[in-house]
Protein backbone atom coordinates (compact mmCIF):
# COMPACT_ATOMS: atom_id res chain seq x y z
CA UNK A 1 0.00 0.00 0.00
CA UNK A 2 1.67 3.21 -1.22
CA UNK A 3 1.25 5.88 2.03
CA UNK A 4 0.23 8.89 0.77
CA UNK A 5 2.05 11.71 0.61
CA UNK A 6 2.77 14.36 3.44
CA UNK A 7 1.02 17.33 1.48
CA UNK A 8 -2.33 16.57 2.98
CA UNK A 9 -3.87 19.40 5.36
CA UNK A 10 -5.69 18.34 8.07
CA UNK A 11 -8.44 20.66 8.56
CA UNK A 12 -8.46 23.14 11.55
CA UNK A 13 -11.55 23.87 13.30
CA UNK A 14 -11.89 27.53 15.08
CA UNK A 15 -15.11 28.36 17.43
CA UNK A 16 -16.09 31.58 16.32
CA UNK A 17 -17.69 31.95 19.09
CA UNK A 18 -14.84 32.26 21.58
CA UNK A 19 -13.93 35.98 20.04
CA UNK A 20 -11.74 37.80 17.70
CA UNK A 21 -8.82 37.54 19.78
CA UNK A 22 -8.55 33.31 19.85
CA UNK A 23 -9.27 33.47 16.30
CA UNK A 24 -6.17 35.72 15.50
CA UNK A 25 -4.02 33.53 18.23
CA UNK A 26 -4.94 30.49 16.01
CA UNK A 27 -4.91 32.37 12.34
CA UNK A 28 -1.81 34.91 12.34
CA UNK A 29 -3.31 36.52 9.84
CA UNK A 30 -5.38 40.07 9.76
CA UNK A 31 -7.62 41.21 6.44
CA UNK A 32 -7.05 45.30 6.31
CA UNK A 33 -10.27 47.48 5.64
CA UNK A 34 -9.01 47.61 2.17
CA UNK A 35 -9.22 43.77 1.66
CA UNK A 36 -4.99 43.15 2.03
CA UNK A 37 -4.17 40.18 3.83
CA UNK A 38 -1.35 40.39 6.10
CA UNK A 39 0.47 38.82 8.52
CA UNK A 40 0.76 39.00 12.25
CA UNK A 41 3.87 39.19 13.94
CA UNK A 42 2.68 40.36 17.50
CA UNK A 43 -0.66 41.09 18.95
CA UNK A 44 -0.65 43.01 22.51
CA UNK A 45 -3.73 42.40 24.22
CA UNK A 46 -4.96 45.21 26.50
CA UNK A 47 -8.50 44.41 27.87
CA UNK A 48 -10.98 44.20 25.04
CA UNK A 49 -8.42 45.70 22.96
CA UNK A 50 -5.60 44.45 21.04
CA UNK A 51 -2.85 46.66 19.51
CA UNK A 52 -1.94 43.77 15.99
CA UNK A 53 1.63 44.36 14.27
CA UNK A 54 1.70 42.82 11.06
CA UNK A 55 5.31 41.85 9.24
CA UNK A 56 5.14 44.75 6.85
CA UNK A 57 5.30 46.95 10.21
CA UNK A 58 1.60 48.58 10.32
CA UNK A 59 -0.15 48.52 13.22
CA UNK A 60 -3.80 48.19 13.80
CA UNK A 61 -6.36 48.71 17.07
CA UNK A 62 -8.95 45.94 16.90
CA UNK A 63 -11.75 45.58 19.68
CA UNK A 64 -12.50 41.56 20.89
CA UNK A 65 -15.59 41.25 19.29
CA UNK A 66 -16.49 38.27 16.72
CA UNK A 67 -19.16 40.29 14.87
CA UNK A 68 -16.48 43.50 14.21
CA UNK A 69 -15.69 43.73 10.61
CA UNK A 70 -12.10 41.94 10.77
CA UNK A 71 -13.37 39.26 12.61
CA UNK A 72 -16.42 39.14 9.39
CA UNK A 73 -13.67 39.17 7.20
CA UNK A 74 -11.80 36.73 8.61
CA UNK A 75 -14.18 34.33 9.08
CA UNK A 76 -15.34 34.65 5.24
CA UNK A 77 -12.12 35.47 3.69
CA UNK A 78 -13.17 38.17 2.56
CA UNK A 79 -9.80 39.98 1.37
CA UNK A 80 -8.90 40.51 -2.44
CA UNK A 81 -5.24 40.59 -2.04
CA UNK A 82 -2.34 39.01 0.05
CA UNK A 83 0.19 41.64 1.63
CA UNK A 84 2.96 41.08 -0.87
CA UNK A 85 5.66 42.64 2.41
CA UNK A 86 4.27 40.18 4.71
CA UNK A 87 5.41 37.53 2.39
CA UNK A 88 3.07 35.27 4.12
CA UNK A 89 4.16 31.77 3.64
CA UNK A 90 1.78 29.43 1.38
CA UNK A 91 1.28 26.99 4.13
CA UNK A 92 -0.56 29.28 6.57
CA UNK A 93 -2.75 30.40 3.63
CA UNK A 94 -3.47 26.26 2.97
CA UNK A 95 -4.20 25.75 6.52
CA UNK A 96 -6.25 29.23 6.35
CA UNK A 97 -8.51 27.93 3.58
CA UNK A 98 -8.48 24.82 5.56
CA UNK A 99 -10.09 26.44 8.20
CA UNK A 100 -14.03 25.73 9.66
CA UNK A 101 -15.25 28.24 11.63
CA UNK A 102 -18.33 26.17 13.54
CA UNK A 103 -19.79 27.06 16.60
CA UNK A 104 -19.90 23.74 17.05
CA UNK A 105 -16.80 21.92 16.24
CA UNK A 106 -14.19 20.28 17.80
CA UNK A 107 -12.19 21.67 20.82
CA UNK A 108 -8.81 21.17 20.62
ZN1 LIG B 1 1.51 43.37 5.39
Amino acid sequence: MDMPEKKIIAKRYVRKHQGLFVMLDKIKLWPSRSGILHGIKSIEKNGGLAVITTHCDERFVVRDSRNSRGARWLRNRWHTNICPSCAVPAWKLEKYAATVFSDRGAQK
